[in-house]
């Protein structure tokens, strides 16, 4: 049961229905039910079930999961569900997934602590919750863990590198849900180094990387959830950076909203309405389901990992890239959306063919990577693994 018929719930669905060995029974549910109706359609052969559901309602959650009967459900909702949804399965004795963590509604700021803090319900009621199974987080993790696995004795850093090089003609969009791409690239940047996090203004940080197969572009430090759970669980990290490229109209849109206070999360009152700033031009932005058909271009995300094998230096670049194009003409959505719900469908395979499952609250690096990327490279995110011996640190800022 997949929850969510945006732009990654689109793909997920796409991706479930081309695995029926797997995924047998189908079932899209959403707040408006047109889209998963819509979605549905694009798939056809009535491989795909439709409902509609308010995903912040546990009791409503709890009545679908009981009719239904799902053996996992897929949150590609927003991260505001993540609880909602995993009180629902708790209830009901369901295994759970997701791409993003909770982020409460008033406040922007996204940790992993509300979801750890199930994870002792979860083992007890002998469920499965795998989080972050996304690209970003996701992949990255699972990229991180492979390394580990088989090139390193020990991990010292970790840069994270995020490139998207799609255009879609407008001059200023958001390639997933505006509120949460808004609120994760107006936030401080924040990065981890010798056991402390140490903070940067918003954008404060860049270095301009040649990105394979897209070019030279610059990117800037930013906090990315995965650096908490990869900080955690990869022992002995001395040093975990995240990096994304933005283009220069982007961020001169992005200054101007700041500027007026159009990014707000605090609501105000405009002509006898209680509005929340953020929410509204929301409104007015392009819907990102609607740039797949017009986004050309590609793009590349992996991390740079440094450390130790036998003694000996070893530095590896694993990263993947996908063309905005080719995931539209296979998905009817661009490659953001794509490189998210085909890890989350991959996610959910692996819970189902039991290569992951246990019981218990999981990051994806604590599993075993070598399935997970193996699929990777069967349903559409081939990657490469590299030596390298670039020093992000000796890039030019310019
Ligand atoms: P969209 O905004 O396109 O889609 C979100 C969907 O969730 C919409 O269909 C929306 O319904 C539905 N929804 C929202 N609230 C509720 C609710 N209360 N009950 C039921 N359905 C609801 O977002 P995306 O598809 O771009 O992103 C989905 C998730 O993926 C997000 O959590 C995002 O943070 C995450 N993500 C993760 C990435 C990664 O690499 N890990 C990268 C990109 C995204 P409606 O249509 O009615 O608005």
């Amino acid at each position: 049961m997949i929850i969510g018929a945006g732009g990654v719930g689109r793909v997920v669905t796409h991706k479930c229905a081309q695995v029926p060995e797997v995924f047998s029974d189908i079932w899209l549910a959403s707040r408006t039910e047109s889209k998963c109706n819509r979605i549905a359609n694009e798939v056809g052969s009535d491989r795909v079930k439709t409902a509609q559901v308010d995903a912040d309602k546990v009791a409503d959650l709890v009545g679908l999961v009981r009719k239904i009967e799902p053996e996992v459900v897929i949150n590609v909702a927003l991260p505001y569900q993540d609880l909602s949804i995993m009180d629902a399965c708790l209830e009901t004795g369901i295994d759970y997934l997701d791409t993003a963590n909770y982020e409460p509604p008033d406040e922007a700021k996204f940790e992993y602590k509300w979801q750890w803090a199930y994870h002792d319900r979860f083992k007890e009621a002998g469920i499965m919750a795998l989080l972050g199974s996304g690209f970003d987080p996701g992949v990255t993790n699972v990229y991180t863990a492979y390394a580990w696995k088989h090139h390193f004795d020990r991990i010292d850093t970790v840069d994270i590198l995020d490139c998207n090089a799609g255009d879609h003609g407008y001059p200023f969009a958001t390639n997933f849900n505006p509120e949460i791409n808004i609120r994760e690239v107006t936030a401080n940047g924040r990065y981890y180094e010798h056991g402390q996090w140490l903070e940067t203004r918003a954008m404060e940080l860049s270095r301009v990387f040649d990105f394979p197969e897209i070019g030279p572009r610059k990117m800037y430090l930013l906090y990315h959830e995965e650096m908490e759970s990869l900080t955690k669980h990869i022992p002995g990290i001395r040093r975990m950076r995240f990096w994304m490229t933005f283009g220069d109209s982007y961020l001169k849109h992005l200054e101007v909203i700041r500027n007026i206070g159009l990014d707000a999360i605090e609501p105000i009152e405009f002509q006898g309405h209680r509005i929340v700033p953020l929410q509204f031009l929301e409104a007015l932005l392009p819907d990102p389901a609607s740039l797949g058909p017009r986004t050309k271009g590609k793009t590349n995300i992996g991390c740079i990992i440094k450390g130790e094998k036998d003694g000996k230096p070893v530095s590896r670049y694993i990263y993947n890239v996908s063309d905005h194009e080719q995931c539209y003409r296979e998905t009817y959505a661009q490659a953001v959306s794509y490189t998210t719900g085909v890890p989350a469908m991959i996610g959910a395979k692996m819970i189902l063919g039991g290569q992951w499952r246990q019981p218990g609250v999981w990051n994806m690096e604590q599993l075993d990577p070598d399935p997970f990327m193996d699929d990777l490279n069967r349903y559409g995110l081939p990657w490469h693994d590299i030596e390298c011996d670039i020093e992000v640190d000796d890039l030019p800022t310019t």
